[in-house]
């Protein structure tokens, strides 16, 4: 099948061409899906694309246009297509729902970590031969309370490390799963009271029309003093604006982000040499409890493989005419975002692996 890649990193080609075993025909490109390169799509039936790539009602329009009838997401979040254009347009699209949750999940642990023992701080210290600890002071883990937002695959996994670490677990999903309660003493609270008794506060909801801005001044006023969030989910799950107000106050004490709201164009460039023109972001990046990751989570090797294995099956599905497992477009649901079945497979797999 003739097939469009966007937003194609040189990190992610080798993972790519290895799992295209039935020779789809390719065309790699490393620039972004918009109004623009739609147009590139011409005589293709499929096009792939990423996180930051443009998958609104008039690209898709656009896409449709030029004779693309699959759309395949080179990721878990799809926020950035509009399904229900898709839908009516008949173009089939479908995601990676699951390729390692592990490797977003340790990463928000790599940034807890890196922000409590002040890891960048130190390590930029001893560079500078200043052994002295005075100012690299953290605290325990063990029996601090740390709030899951969103315990789905990648919060159930973080349930699961935090437990090893001796915390205190709360968490808020408009689903339940009772595994985490029995396995790791999770206890589920409303947002609010989450806010108010957790030391660490963990985000992994999707973004939808739910959780834009979930966390906003109100809830931040409702957050123990010096609170430290992490954000590996979507960068308008949480209202930036509001973050940096309660940054310059104390009120958040640390902040670990994987994204951005405003990312796209920025996240996964090179701007070292003409700098970066966003001012909210620079701000961000200002504070010294603060760390910014590029999008990087999802970075690992077994997740790469995995992505790559997953965008080819759906690929090969449609090229046989067949629906796939993954697809959206046939699931889409009236709230805006899909239900996904696999909460329970996530709470056999934990079950494996505590009997183990
Ligand atoms: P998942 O679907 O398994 O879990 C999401 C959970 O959020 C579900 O349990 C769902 O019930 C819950 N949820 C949805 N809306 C909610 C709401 N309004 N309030 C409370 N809970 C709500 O997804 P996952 O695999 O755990 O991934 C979560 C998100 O992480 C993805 O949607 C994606 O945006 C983000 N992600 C980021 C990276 C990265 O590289 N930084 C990589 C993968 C995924």
């Amino acid at each position: 099948m003739k097939t469009i890649m966007y937003s194609i990193q040189d990190f992610e080609r080798s993972y790519l061409l290895q799992a295209n075993r039935e020779h789809h025909e390719l065309t790699l490109l490393e620039e972004a899906l918009d109004e623009r390169t739609a147009a590139y799509a011409h005589k293709h039936e499929a096009a792939v694309i990423f996180t930051g790539d443009d998958a609104s009602s008039e690209v898709l329009q656009k896409l449709h246009n030029a004779g693309v009838k699959y759309l395949a997401i080179r990721a878990v979040g799809y926020d950035n297509i509009d399904l229900k254009k898709a839908t009516a347009l008949g173009i089939s699209v479908a995601n990676v729902p699951e390729y390692s949750p592990y490797a977003i999940a340790e990463h928000s642990i790599a940034l807890m970590l890196a922000l409590n023992r002040k890891l960048i701080l130190a390590n930029s210290q001893v560079h500078h031969h200043n052994f002295k600890v005075g100012n690299l002071v953290g605290f325990d883990l063990n029996k601090k309370t740390v709030g899951i937002v969103g315990t789905g695959r990648i919060g159930s996994i973080m349930a699961r490390i935090l437990h090893g670490f001796g915390c205190r677990l709360l968490g808020y999903d408009t689903k339940e799963n009772k595994a985490l309660s029995k396995y790791f003493d999770l206890q589920y609270v409303d947002l609010k009271t989450l806010c108010k008794e957790s030391d660490i506060i963990s985000l992994h909801t999707p973004l939808n029309t739910a959780t834009k801005y979930l966390i906003n001044k109100a809830l931040i006023d409702e957050m123990k003093p010096a609170v430290m969030l992490i954000n590996t989910a979507r960068g308008a799950v949480m209202n930036t604006g509001d973050v940096i107000d309660a940054l310059e106050t104390g009120k958040i004490g640390y902040l670990g982000t994987d994204v951005y709201e405003k990312e796209k164009g920025i996240f996964f460039y090179d701007y070292s040499k003409n700098r970066i023109k966003d001012e909210m972001l620079k701000k961000l990046m200002s504070f010294p409890n603060v760390i910014v990751t590029p999008h990087q989570a999802f970075a690992t090797q077994e997740a790469l493989t995995n992505i790559a294995d997953t965008t080819f099956y759906n690929l090969n599905c449609w090229a046989k005419s067949k629906q796939t497992k993954n697809e959206l477009t046939s699931k889409e649901s009236a709230d805006g975002y899909v239900h996904s079945p696999w909460g329970k497979l996530v709470v056999k797999k934990i079950k494996q692996d505590v009997s183990e």
